[in-house]
């Protein structure tokens, strides 16, 4: 591995994402040149923020069809990059578009791969990366050797790096034909996700989640209320969506949203696997939940027994005085 790393960037809001500037984190961390990488319609205005972080030579192929296509017509022109570069590592954020790319670039560049990665680090014949399988309830080790090495990240399990600015040196790249496959998957519609205030369930670092316990709907704003207190989002188990409380795209588990925050609250949850499964790699979990033989609290940090129609208000309050709200 002598060759410079990869970071495919993502826009969102004409800037680049948090998953992007994680990435460029672990990429300076393993010590090589970096070299950034951004497709799509604001890839030309969003390609010099990669300089703010430090990486001066940038790659943009700007063309709105790459918003539209499939991931796998950014293949392409990252082929391109990875090639003019000499580069042994491409590393994109803990996103689907991330993921999808990392899949798709390992077979076109023909490197060892991995997704959903917690923890990187340089040796000498490649790199060495642990991630959670099994829902998390096991972490993985592995040794990527090779030439080449295409790797995702799993979100909010890094830090954002220190600003170091710098003047950046843009690329152009052809995005080129779109493969004929990939033009005839074409996206008809984007519907946005109905979703409480506050950021999006699987972006936030923090997200508190209300279950069954909480009697019914006319109860949730307990954790909503918490949630805005704490600028987390909101979460839900199944047995809430189940029962129409909040619409599906609020459930967390095996059949809703996978999230990974620094704090997951879980609010009268009981904490069945199918639900553990889709936040169990949250950095710290806190549960309340009446009940203390209640499975959530074999996977919780800090357990809080007691009644959520008194804990959570008393909380809400403390967080709202500690944050001057
Ligand atoms: C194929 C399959 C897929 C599934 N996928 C998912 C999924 O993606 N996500 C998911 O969440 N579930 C999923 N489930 C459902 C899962 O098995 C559980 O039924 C569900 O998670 C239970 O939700 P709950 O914890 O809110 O409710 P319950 O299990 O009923 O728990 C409510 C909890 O609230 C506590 N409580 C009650 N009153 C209070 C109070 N006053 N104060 C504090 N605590 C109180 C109770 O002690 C209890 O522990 C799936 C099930 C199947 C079969």
């Amino acid at each position: 591995m002598t060759g410079p790393t990869v970071v495919v960037g993502e826009v969102a809001d004409g800037h680049l994402t948090g998953p992007t500037l994680e990435a460029i984190g672990v990429a300076r961390a393993l010590g090589r040149p970096t070299v950034g990488f951004v497709a799509g319609a604001h890839a030309r205005s969003a390609g010099p923020e990669f300089a703010r972080y430090g990486v001066l030579e940038v790659y943009v192929a700007d063309d709105a069809r790459l918003d539209s296509a499939p991931g796998g017509a950014r293949v392409g022109p990252l082929r391109e990059v990875l090639a003019s570069t000499g580069a042994s590592v491409v590393l994109a954020g803990g996103t689907t578009n991330g993921r999808e790319l990392v899949g798709r670039i390992a077979i076109a560049w023909d490197a060892a791969a991995a997704t959903g990665v917690t923890e990187l680090a340089a040796v000498e014949d490649g790199v060495r990366v642990r991630r959670p399988i099994f829902g998390g309830r096991a972490t993985e080790s592995r040794r990527l050797t090779g030439e080449r090495q295409a790797i995702a990240l799993r979100p909010h399990a890094f830090p954002s790096p220190a600003e170091s600015p710098g003047t950046p040196h843009l690329h152009e790249v052809s995005p080129g034909a779109l493969p004929a496959p990939l033009a005839a998957a074409e996206r008809t519609g984007v519907a946005p996700t109905v979703r409480g205030a506050g950021p999006g369930l699987t972006d936030a670092s923090i997200v508190v989640s209300g279950g069954r316990g909480l009697r019914g709907p006319e109860n949730f704003h307990l954790v909503e209320e918490l949630a805005a207190a704490l600028g987390a989002a909101v979460g839900a188990s199944r047995a809430v969506t189940d029962a129409g409380w909040r619409p599906t795209s609020f459930q967390v588990g095996q059949t809703g949203r996978a999230v990974s925050p620094q704090l997951y609250v879980a609010v009268g949850i009981s904490g069945a696997i199918q639900h553990i499964v889709g936040m169990i790699s949250s950095r710290v979990i806190v549960a309340i939940n009446s009940d203390a033989s209640a499975p959530i609290f074999k996977v919780a940090d800090y357990g809080v027994v007691g009644d959520l129609f008194q804990i959570v208000p008393a909380l809400t309050a403390e967080v709202r005085r500690v944050r001057g709200l």
